[in-house]
């Protein structure tokens, strides 16, 4: 697996004939209020492989990396294309176009998080394996059965492509509970850093 921090694009300059190098930067996430994460994002429909997408999807998972994210749509970041990617640290692949075509009738409730909601964590009632269907970005057609965090995850980021949000799947109460939370885990950082931990 290579190592998509080390990762390089080129780019040639036509005008000087020159190939010249460029680093792929991070994109900016955007915060929770952007209006772009209640859109539902249509289907992309640009022939693969290209370089754009390869350009986009190698941005993402470097964003996905820098913040420790496990899955990270382009949405998050501002970009309008029906495009996630998911993963660990040392693995990560990109969906196209990603879709659930079966599911389990059994669902399981767990934790969540989101890249757009920092230390918030809610938890949500999901399918607990799925058939999903989505496309790499060599534009190879791909099914696969999913189960555990991979599952939950796709679905989440499925979520983001469809202009869902994760504190959507919650009652105001559940809501409510889980940001107190969170701001109590916020105010204890901020505490310890001030006395130097
Ligand atoms: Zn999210």
């Amino acid at each position: 697996m290579s190592d998509i921090l080390n990762e390089q694009i080129f780019t040639i300059d036509t005008e000087a004939n020159i190939q010249k190098e460029k680093k792929v930067e991070p994109l900016q996430l955007f915060n929770d209020n952007h209006p772009m994460l209640s859109k539902e994002i249509p289907e992309y429909k640009i022939p693969l492989p290209n370089p754009n997408m390869n350009l986009l999807i190698n941005r993402l998972k470097m964003t996905m990396k820098k913040y420790s994210g496990l899955g990270l749509s382009a949405n998050q970041c501002g970009v309008f294309e029906r495009v996630f990617v998911i993963g660990t640290e040392h693995f990560q692949f990109a969906c196209i176009n990603p879709k659930i075509i079966d599911q389990s009738a059994e669902m399981i409730k767990e934790y969540e998080g989101c890249l757009s909601y920092p230390a918030l964590y809610i938890k949500i009632d999901r399918p607990s394996w799925i058939m999903a269907s989505y496309y790499n970005e060599n534009g190879e057609k791909m099914e696969v059965k999913m189960e555990g965090l991979t599952a939950r995850c796709f679905q989440h980021e499925l979520d983001h492509m469809n202009g869902i949000k994760f504190v959507e799947h919650v009652g105001p109460v559940a809501l409510r509970m889980a940001k107190q939370k969170r701001d109590k885990v916020i105010k204890t950082i901020i505490r310890k850093r001030k006395h130097g931990k």
